[in-house]
């Protein structure tokens, strides 16, 4: 079946868009462009474009602030959805917050803050969306998201809708039971900590001062490109093994955190993976440890 994109168009109430650049949609600033582009309205529209993409046997990908993802240079193929503002109800009933997936994760931080309940100051300076957080178990200063979720809504590629609590989510550091399972989060029940809104914002402010001071946030990056193992940190073994200031094409180890690669300006995908392999081996040479990318790829490679 040929791709009805005019349908799609005019079933979706949020924006279809073809030959999307991706680079526009990720933090480094980086990917070839997307066959089909939907935003989602809401959940609605989401069931509708993953039905048509079903029906046309095309691939669908899920993204939401390209944060933490490395798409190729040859882009991605088949539909990709971005779950965004479509999909950014807040609503705070008591200790509990009913969040929407495409909700940044800084305003849900701010959220509750005002609404005096603590446990998310963590995620203040964390630039991605709630989905792609508890896909990630995303976390920072000893804290990991999945530690406040009760509940989750999700989709299938089925279009089907899901619930899982908290056990079902199998929460482990970086990681959760969503890309193997290949569910889209749509909703989530978090549950905050009763607290005081002046402290709350004091750690807050405290963390985004600290990332100020150690990431460098005036290049585009996407965080952490490897993971942390097991009782150590990948930053201080890549440091240590030399690897500050490496650079491939226009792709760069910081040299102010060794975890960040930074996109100087044009940098590709294919210059990411180069660099990578390169900090791999280094790090194995001289640790005999071999670090694994935290960040996801998508797309041709
Ligand atoms: C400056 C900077 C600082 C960062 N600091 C941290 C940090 O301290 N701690 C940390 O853990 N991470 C950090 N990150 C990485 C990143 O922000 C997090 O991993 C974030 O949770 C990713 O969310 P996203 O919406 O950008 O997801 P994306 O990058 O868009 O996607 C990541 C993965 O999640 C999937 N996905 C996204 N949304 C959904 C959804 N609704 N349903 C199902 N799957 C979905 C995608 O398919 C992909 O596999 C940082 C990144 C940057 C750029």
């Amino acid at each position: 079946m040929s791709f009805p994109a005019q349908l799609l168009s005019e079933i979706i109430k949020g924006e279809v868009r073809f030959n999307e650049p991706m680079h526009k949609h990720t933090s480094w600033h980086i990917g070839g462009t997307a066959d089909i582009f939907v935003l989602p309205g809401d959940i609605v529209d989401l069931r509708e474009a993953l039905s048509l993409a079903r029906r046309c046997e095309l691939p669908v990908s899920i993204i939401g602030n390209g944060t933490n993802l490395l798409v190729s240079d040859l882009g991605v193929r088949g539909m990709v959805i971005k779950i965004g503002p479509g999909l950014s109800r807040i609503e705070v009933r008591g200790e509990r917050i009913q969040v929407g997936a495409g909700v940044p994760l800084p305003r849900l931080a701010a959220v509750a803050m005002r609404s005096s309940l603590s446990g998310f100051e963590f995620l203040a300076g964390i630039p991605g969306t709630v989905g792609g957080a508890l896909v990630m178990n995303a976390g920072a200063n000893g804290c990991a998201v999945g530690e406040r979720v009760r509940q989750v809504t999700a989709v299938d590629f089925e279009g089907k809708e899901v619930q899982l609590n908290n056990q079902e989510l199998e929460f482990s550091y970086r990681c959760s039971c969503l890309i193997r399972r290949k569910l889209i989060v749509a909703e989530v029940e978090f549950e905050g900590i009763p607290g005081n809104a002046d402290a709350i914002k004091a750690k807050m402010d405290s963390y985004l001062e600290r990332r100020r001071k150690t990431q460098p946030l005036e290049y585009p990056n996407a965080g952490s490109v490897f993971k942390n193992p097991t009782g150590d940190s990948a930053g201080k073994l890549i440091e240590q093994s030399g690897c500050k200031g490496m650079r491939e094409g226009n792709i760069q180890v910081s040299p102010c955190h060794a975890n960040f690669f930074v996109n100087l300006g044009g940098g590709t995908a294919q210059q990411v993976l180069a660099l990578v392999e390169k900090v791999q081996q280094r790090v194995f040479e001289k640790f005999g440890c071999k670090l694994i990318m935290e960040v996801q790829k998508l797309g041709e490679f």
